[in-house]
């Protein structure tokens, strides 16, 4: 049986993983099925723990042209709240940052293919055995690799085979009972689609986009307004599918709907030019999921989107795919196995999943929303910074894991 730990997916999980392991001189093999940078629907924001991971893996965001963000601004129709971070976040977008890391496994001996999709994974003895399939060619290239370890970080995507597994006993605490609940997390089971569209900005409007990200809330769904590098903005949102057919299932309907939402939102849509024809766009987030502990594979480790799916307006995916690698590493190089790093993934996750979930459905409805921010606004300004901070701090994952390359 070959000593390679195979990992599926070079997302921020699947290459902080490959890193972290060849650092500590184990060999590793990454198999990801794009054959070069791309985009992924995504807000961009880099969180101050996902930043944390990024500096010690070796990723200089300043130098990349990440853009700092000290400020989030929220806003319900005409209604605005700010409040200042308790840390500097940033923002880059994810072609350059999953680039960086991909780069970075590489340097460290990580052995990278590019357009090598998996198509089948099997248990085999006290091991796994999976095809992959060359993008270039489109045809399975018959090469059967063989591993003791396999690290699954294939993002939101399921691998054939190995669909997410349910547990009452922790997914009901998100209200997801059954699997037919991943597809329907929206508010009133109206699932949601989400769109990316990179911009550029007016200079005359570029203070507006200076270390701040906007978050416009609104019935069913949300819009996050940032600035990534090289003076771009990206505009990333989620909307219910009947919203979208509604509009006519027509982008430039969608963004006119979009921009009713708020007179701020409709002018800021104004000034900025759209980088492609078309959006990015995803549908079937299992917002809410976490993978329970009790349905381990031996030598199957799942990273990232795989162990949980936090609402994306907490901006902490990131930090979630990167936190897993980092644990998942840490156990498998110290010989435990996937069942002690499902059990502490579910404990480090089910707070932070939990609290996004509760207030991401809070804010999609209007009630909750409107009665939120007006408690907000009555609030003194140092008391109400506290609040939003606290609140803030509660969705996110965790005391990150020292890394050690010792
Ligand atoms: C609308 C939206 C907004 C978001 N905004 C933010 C934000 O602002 N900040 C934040 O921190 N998080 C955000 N997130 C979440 C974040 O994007 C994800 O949590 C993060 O990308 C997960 O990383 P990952 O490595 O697990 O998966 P991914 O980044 O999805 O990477 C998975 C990789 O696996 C590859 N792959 C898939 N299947 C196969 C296969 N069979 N064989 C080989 N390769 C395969 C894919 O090509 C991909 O490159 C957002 C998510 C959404 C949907």
């Amino acid at each position: 049986m070959n000593n390679e730990t195979i990992i599926i997916g070079g997302g921020p999980a699947g290459s902080a993983a490959a890193i972290l392991l060849a650092k500590q001189g184990m060999p590793v093999r990454l198999l990801e099925r794009q054959t070069g940078p791309h985009h992924k629907v995504c807000g961009e924001f880099i969180s101050y723990e996902a930043a944390h991971y990024l500096q010690a893996l070796g990723v200089d965001l300043p130098a990349l042209g990440a853009e700092p963000i000290r400020q989030v601004r929220f806003y319900n129709g005409e209604q605005q709240l700010a409040f200042r971070l308790p840390f500097t976040a940033w923002s880059l977008s994810r072609r350059v940052l999953d680039a960086a890391l991909l780069k970075q496994a590489e340097m460290a001996g990580v052995v990278v293919e590019l357009g090598a999709a998996v198509t089948q994974l099997s248990r085999t003895g006290s091991g796994w055995e999976l095809i992959r399939r060359s993008q270039s060619t489109s045809t399975d290239d018959g090469s059967v690799l063989s591993a003791k370890t396999i690290f699954l970080a294939t993002g939101k995507h399921e691998l054939r085979g190995w669909p997410r597994q349910v547990d009452r006993n922790v997914n009901a605490k998100v209200a997801i009972n059954t699997r037919a609940d991943l597809k329907n997390t929206g508010m009133g089971h109206n699932q949601f689609i989400g769109f990316k569209m990179h911009f550029r900005s007016d200079s005359s409007l570029q203070d507006q986009w200076q270390k701040a990200v906007e978050i416009h809330l609104f019935d069913d769904g949300y819009a996050g307004l940032e600035p990534i590098e090289q003076g771009g903005v990206n505009l990333c949102f989620l909307i219910g599918q009947n919203t979208y057919k509604t509009c006519g299932s027509n982008w430039p309907a969608v963004l006119d709907w979009l921009g009713r939402r708020s007179s701020h939102l409709q002018q800021s849509l104004a000034n900025l030019t759209p980088c492609w024809s078309e959006p990015l766009a995803v549908a079937g987030i299992p917002y809410g999921y976490i993978n329970p502990p009790n349905n381990a594979q031996p030598g199957l480790f799942r990273l990232g989107d795989q162990a949980a799916v936090i609402p994306s307006f907490a901006g902490d995916g990131i930090a979630i795919a990167l936190h897993t690698a980092a644990l998942a590493a840490q156990i498998h190089r110290a010989g435990g196995d996937s069942s002690l790093y499902q059990y502490q993934a579910c404990e480090a996750l089910t707070p932070p999943v939990r609290n996004a979930k509760r207030l991401a459905d809070i804010l999609a409805s209007s009630v909750g929303r409107n009665t939120a921010f007006r408690l907000g606004l009555l609030l003194p300004s140092l008391l109400r910074k506290k609040l939003l901070q606290e609140l803030f701090l509660r969705t996110r994952v965790f005391s990150p894991i020292p890394l050690n390359f010792a």
